[in-house]
């Protein structure tokens, strides 16, 4: 046991990782909780606990961001980071989530008003599929841009408000893979259903961010949704053309 830090003094825990001495529940030099050994008892009531007392940082987001999305973006700014995943992280795990359940289970993406219609050979390749969902980053900086002159007043700089967009196009990434599954993307009326509720979960985010009525958050969820919505296909129209 080469690395074993333990060794260095008898009396004294240190940090399993960079061998400071510890005082507390974590290393005041690295950072990392204090180690125990790895048992399955320990395992399961670490993950009781997580999951019981919504420790866990995955499962706290994307409560959270379901039930008040503007307390908890507003806490994130504002430096309360811990108990959170970050924006960038969140997004990326649930935009993989939406491409590989679109991908994977391949999901009938035919309805007639998207921009391949109803022929399946003119169906973009599952690269250029895997493209769009992953372009929720970089569009939604360019919504973020947007709606930072849409909400001037609140004094949110751009990457404040990208930190919104990224955790609430994240977000409703959940809720495109749950409609996916019911088979909206075949039909129109699917997908009709799926605008409204990613304009209705806009607004409600925006309302609830900006603390503002629905009524006034509405008509900037619409520019905003089309805006997202024309940027992914651009996105994906330009990629299908460079491949
Ligand atoms: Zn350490």
């Amino acid at each position: 046991m080469g690395n074993d830090f333990r060794r260095k003094t008898d009396t004294l825990p240190t940090c399993m990782n960079c061998g400071s001495v510890l005082y507390g529940g974590f290393c005041s030099h690295c950072g990392q909780k204090s180690t125990e050994e790895i048992t399955l008892q320990r395992w399961g009531s670490e993950l009781r606990r997580r999951v019981l007392h919504l420790e866990d940082p995955w499962l706290r987001t994307a409560i959270e961001l379901t039930r008040s999305p503007g307390k908890m973006i507003r806490g994130y700014l504002r430096g309360r980071r811990l108990p959170y995943v970050g924006p960038l992280a969140y997004s990326v795990a649930t935009a993989t989530l939406l491409a590989v359940s679109l991908l994977w289970w391949s999901f009938d993406l035919s309805s007639p008003i998207t921009p391949w219609g109803s022929q399946r050979a003119a169906e973009p390749s599952p690269p250029t599929f895997a493209f769009a969902c992953f372009s929720m980053l970089w569009v939604s900086a360019l919504v973020a841009w947007l709606q930072r002159s849409l909400f001037r007043q609140a004094r949110y700089n751009v990457t404040q408000t990208w930190v919104f967009d990224l955790y609430v196009f994240g977000h409703l990434a959940i809720l495109q893979t749950i409609f996916a599954g019911l088979g909206a993307f075949a039909s129109n009326v699917g997908l009709v259903a799926l605008a409204a509720a990613l304009i209705l979960g806009l607004t409600t985010a925006l309302g609830s961010f900006y603390r503002r009525p629905l009524w006034t958050t509405l008509p900037a969820a619409l520019i905003l949704g089309t805006v997202y919505i024309a940027g992914i296909f651009t996105s994906a129209a330009l990629f299908r053309k460079l491949i």
